[in-house]
């Protein structure tokens, strides 16, 4: 694969350090006690108590000499809200004293060090010869160990051992929380003091509102498949056993044992922990493909690209689908595991079937792509099931969590490099997840090696010791993990919960803190130009934010505050006892600083009346403002002051190019350029205060959210550095107008609403580990990389995706299956400190035959990506997109000389990658990468964002839509969803000649649909479901489905309204007539299809043959 110029990172180019350089202020952040930051309204919060740990280097913090802030005389108090004159940037009358003027700011961050340089992907040897045998070489022999056992085994506690050496060089010095994701030495942890057991407290873990539920009950079904290589007991889980309760006297010695507490899931069903195991046929609902492959022979259908039903009937489903089904088809069906699944006798045998390939899998069934014409499946293509015993598969991690590009491992990087594919785990680590175990134990089980969480793939030796699977290392397992609370009984450790389940959550103890946990905390900081006011997002916002101010996630010490600016920034007291709020404005933006440091960021409970009185003045507050200038970056400055002692959130909403003060930008768009241009220019940021903000920000634990809502060009590739360094997520609403652009009005207005009640985290950490042998060398996202492979994460949000790219160091040859780990440390809005575990588990092969079997060609074009766009930003978009080209071109070639056997004229793929240059070309004609054609470069960046950003789900539906015809939608296989029917036409091809005059067209690009009515459309569907008598009556602006009480109407809406739950943003819906404006957006996605700059999908093919037999 020509992808050597793949392999720029998320952080890379942070090799220097960055200070705050000669600022003001430069307040040391390991304060003296005693020295008050002013935080004296917080009722219960430290933000720096006296007893954080020392710095633990010289030379970090800044060691300037404090120094005061300008003079009071330099700002002037505003007016009362209520007599606000129509010029808000000017500096006003003089209003009744403050309080007193500050008496110094909130301390400036002190430089994050950034992790070291990821080393370069190694260059690697030609491949050896390789050998196609078969699976698991030697699959009855036991796993080689790498390690001698301990004959002295460590003393039984807490895993926290001072003498564990840390992982990697963490440099994560400035931020205290970035070490958290390793437990510190009991000498470091100055909370660490025995912390009780939590007994009774209701742990909820309520998916995020507006979600479907989503289930996995499915694949972690407790007590259906034991863990690998354990003692194996039957089934004991049975239906009606009673809720868990104190544990019976007696089996623990020491201590109280831990209480697992389910997650109540909102239907009402138990949690997955307390179900009785459901029939087998149910796991596999959850689990996309057929369920799970048989041991010994391969499965007669494959894991997708079946244009039947799959055998389950559901199986060929997308993941979505099936979760949405899930809850709804409890019904039994035929269970054909003997109950207890295999026991330990049957394992290695099982294993050692694998070796048996009998016939060749579906997967690699020849397809000649220039012949074989409709090669998408009816429905959205599901994830492919690895090829692991049965056994391990149930109980494997969900891939709309965790997904990998291969899911047959590679023995070596050489077979690796011969295969020609990217390898790379694909994340959505704090999805929504509407049933997930949470366990509270003042002991968490961890590898004393290497730190890896207790999983359902480690092995038992016996009762008392358990194997790492990622370093092999014996550990012992601690007497409280000898109780297990599902089972209530004693001498069980392999039926724990977290052996049984691959994604489970911990409620930490305290030595997992450095600090209390932080309280929520939201700061809005608002454009207020006369560029703003135009577009009225203003009182969108407002209003979302009244409506939900009972909803946004947090506890009685939640805070918020408000800041907005034009040329000026202006601050609001909104302190507990003013009978309104009191505006500050600070027209110094050269030097900015807080007025009132100790009012600004209030406790919403007690001041919601004053929040509330001044969002309902805000709209109007500013609407006769003539300020056209911004001063944006003087209002992040003065915003991350502000949440510098908490950390927190901040949400900036900006209409403009920032055009006043420090991170001024100018335009550098050239329209006429666009569509002509060799190369496309200006993809990297233009100044590097954006990013240095933004690892302030995230140095004191500040993500910022950036919605950007503007017909001209903002900067994008500049202004989303602030989010993107600092974990937060961006949002663009391009010519947002509040009288203009309905359709963007209602997302906006939709968008909001899940960003302010959704689920957040807090101070958060993600380190990604994996088996011995295998290395992370690439991280693809919004964070920020401390050490070698700890992504910091200010805040971390349930719709953000990640992916990382991997090499194989070490052979993994006496391996037969590698597992990987997510583990996502962070603070709850309720305050507590949490960890949510993935465990993901793949076997090893040897046979470039089986890597290719097992390819995930959704994974690898998502993968593709996020490569691509790093490559168009430090190379240039022509290498971009000449490197995407050539991952087809050379995985095919590869297929073609190294596993084919019988060689074939045309163009040869495998089943299971016969999409791949179809999602390649699909990639080539997408907003981010496309050329010939104008595209603005603030949409092209956006693009960009997206495809890093959004978890694989959404990002595939934005390379390739998916293409519907709904005139004459009918209930036949429809789905049946909490008695409502949902109708499920079969997935067209992106091409003209699918459309058809007669008919009308959805298409859903994922965050926008189109339905697009043809001009010959049937006057059934535009009287029954547009509620037009003809078709030169359907308006040119619709984008809403009139809720007409008839069949054809409700199928329609069910259809939709399906499709948009199965995300948690919310798509507009543009209703498109055949001359419409935005029939060009509607077309220019028949990606199939010719264009005046681009190959049609025929033309494509016929390239990569010529290409591949050269
Ligand atoms: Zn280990």
């Amino acid at each position: 694969m020509s992808t050597a110029g793949f392999n720029s990172q998320n952080g890379t180019g942070t090799g220097q350090t960055y200070a705050n350089g000669p600022s003001q202020n430069p307040v040391a952040l390991q304060q003296l006690p005693g020295v008050s930051y002013g935080m004296t309204h917080q009722p219960s919060y430290n933000p720096m108590p006296a007893k954080a740990p020392p710095p633990t280097g010289p030379g970090l913090y800044p060691s300037a000499p404090y120094q005061p802030v300008p003079p009071v005389s330099s700002y002037q108090p505003g007016p009362q809200i209520t007599s606000y004159p129509s010029s808000p940037g000017q500096p006003l009358l003089p209003r009744p004293p403050l309080s007193g003027p500050p008496s110094h700011t909130p301390p400036q961050s002190a430089s994050p060090s950034p992790g070291p340089r990821m080393p370069p992907a190694q260059a690697t040897p030609p491949p050896p010869a390789v050998s196609s045998s078969s699976y698991y070489p030697s699959p009855q022999q036991p796993m080689a160990p790498a390690w001698q056992y301990n004959t002295a085994p460590p003393p039984m506690g807490p895993p926290t051992s001072i003498s564990t050496p840390p992982r990697g060089p963490v440099a994560n010095h400035v931020n205290p929380a970035a070490s958290l994701a390793e437990p510190l030495p009991p000498s470091l942890a100055p909370y660490s003091t025995a912390p009780p057991p939590r007994v009774s407290q209701s742990v909820t873990q309520p998916p995020g509102p507006g979600m479907p539920p989503t289930s996995m009950l499915g694949y972690t079904q407790p007590g259906t498949a034991p863990p690998p290589m354990n003692p194996m007991v039957p089934n004991t889980y049975q239906p009606g056993r009673p809720a868990y309760g104190p544990p019976p006297t007696g089996p623990s010695p020491i201590g109280p044992p831990p209480i697992m507490k389910p997650t109540p899931p909102p239907t009402g069903t138990p949690v997955a922990n307390t179900t009785p195991p459901p029939p087998k046929g149910d796991a596999g609902l959850a689990q996309p493909g057929p369920p799970g492959r048989h041991l010994g022979h391969y499965p007669s259908l494959p894991p997708g690209y079946q244009n039947a039903s799959a055998p389950h009937g559901t199986s060929s489903m997308h993941p979505a689908m099936q979760a949405a089904m899930q809850p709804y088809t409890q019904a039994p069906q035929p269970y054909q595991q003997p109950p207890g699944g295999p026991g330990p006798a049957q394992l290695s045998p099982s294993l050692a079937a694998m070796s048996l390939q009998s016939s060749t899998p579906e997967a690699l069934r020849v397809v000649n792509l220039l012949q074989e014409r409709n090669l998408l499946p009816p429905t959205p293509v599901p994830a492919p099931t690895p090829c692991l015993p049965q056994d391990l598969q149930k109980i494997n991690c969900n891939p709309e969590v965790f997904r990998c590009t291969l899911t047959s491992i590679p023995q070596t990087q050489s077979l690796l490099n011969k295969a020609k594919m990217p390898l790379g785990l694909l994340l959505h680590p704090f999805k929504d997840l509407s049933q997930l175990p949470v366990v509270t134990s003042s002991t968490i089980v961890r590898c004393r090696s290497c730190r890896t969480y207790i999983n359902p793939f480690v092995s038992f030796l016996d009762q008392r010791r358990w194997k790492c699977n990622l370093c092999y290392r014996v550990n012992d397992v601690p007497e409280e993990f000898m109780y297990n609370p599902v089972s209530r009984s004693y001498g069980e450790p392999h039926k724990r919960p977290e052996v049984q389940n691959a994604t489970i959550e911990f409620i930490a103890p305290s030595e997992y803190m450095l600090r209390p946990p932080q309280p929520a905390v939201y700061l809005f900081v608002l454009d207020v130009s006369h560029n703003a006011v135009e577009t009225g997002y203003l009182n969108v916002f407002c209003q979302s934010l009244l409506d939900n101010i009972n909803a946004l996630p947090g506890d009685s010490r939640t805070k918020v505050g408000f800041i907005t600016f034009d040329s000026t920034i202006h601050f609001y007291n909104l302190q507990e006892g003013l009978s309104q709020p009191q505006m500050l404005i600070v027209s110094d933006i050269e030097d900015i600083f807080l007025p009132t440091p100790d009012s600004l960021l209030v406790n919403l409970n007690e001041c919601k009346e004053l929040v509330q009185d001044l969002l309902k003045s805000l709209p109007t507050l500013f609407g006769k403002t003539m300020e056209t200038q911004s001063a944006l970056g003087s209002a992040l400055q003065a915003a991350f002051k502000l949440l510098s002692p908490t950390g927190g959130r901040m949400s900036v909403f900006q209409t403009q190019l920032p055009n006043l003060g420090v991170g001024a930008l100018q335009s550098r768009e050239d329209p006429n350029q666009r569509a002509s241009a060799k190369d496309i220019q200006h993809l990297s940021p233009a100044t590097d205060f954006y990013k240095k903000l933004a690892l302030d920000c995230s140095g004191q634990q500040v993500a910022v959210d950036l919605f950007l809502l503007s017909a001209q060009y903002c900067d994008l590739a500049s202004l989303g550095c602030i989010s993107r360094y600092s974990a937060g997520s961006v949002y663009y609403y391009p010519s947002y107008h509040h009288q203009h652009s309905p359709a963007q009005v209602e997302r906006f207005q939709k968008d909001l609403k899940r960003y302010l009640t959704r689920k957040i985290g807090f101070e958060a950490v993600m380190r990604i580990r994996c088996t011995k042998g295998l290395s992370i060398h690439t991280f693809h996202g919004n964070f920020f990389v401390r050490s070698t492979d700890l992504l910091s994460l200010p805040n971390v949000n349930p719709d953000a995706g990640f992916a990382v790219q991997m090499s194989i160091e070490d052979n993994l040859d006496d391996m037969q299956v590698v597992s990987f780990q997510a583990a996502l440390l962070y603070t709850s809005s309720k305050g507590e400190r949490r960890i949510r575990v993935h465990t993901l588990c793949l076997p090893v092969v040897s046979s470039l035959s089986d890597i290719f079997s097992g390819a995930d060609v959704q994974a690898m074009t998502g993968l593709l990506a996020c490569m691509a766009v790093d490559r168009s930003v430090t190379a240039s978009l022509s290498d971009a997109r000449d490197a995407m080209t050539n991952a087809a071109i050379d995985s095919l070639t590869s297929y073609r000389q190294s596993v084919l056997t019988i060689q074939q004229p045309g163009l040869l793929a495998p089943a299971c990658l016969r999409l791949f240059p179809l999602y390649i070309l699909a990639l080539l004609k997408q907003k981010a990468f496309r050329t010939g054609t104008s595209t603005r470069l603030d949409d092209r960046v956006f693009a960009m964002c997206q495809l890093k950003y959004q978890p694989l789900f959404y990002a595939m539906l934005m390379i390739h839509p998916a293409l519907y015809r709904v005139d004459d939608l009918t209930d036949e296989g429809a789905l049946n969803i909490n008695e409502r029917t949902i109708p499920q036409p079969r997935v067209l091809q992106l091409s003209v000649e699918k459309l058809s005059r007669e008919g009308a067209f959805l298409m859903d690009t994922g965050t926008v649909m189109y339905l697009w009515i043809g001009r010959n459309c049937h006057p059934n569907f535009l009287t029954q479901v547009l509620g037009v008598p003809n078709y030169a009556a359907v308006p040119e602006n619709l984008y809403l489905l009139p809720e007409l009480d008839t069949a054809e109407s409700q199928r329609t809406r069910a259809f939709v309204g399906w499709l948009r739950d199965q995300r948690p943003f919310y798509p507009s819906l543009h209703v498109i007539r055949d001359e419409s404006q935005l029939k060009a957006n509607f077309m220019q996605n028949m990606i199939e299809d010719r264009t005046a700059s681009a190959l049609s999908y025929y033309e494509f093919l016929l390239h990569l043959q010529q290409q591949i037999s050269k």
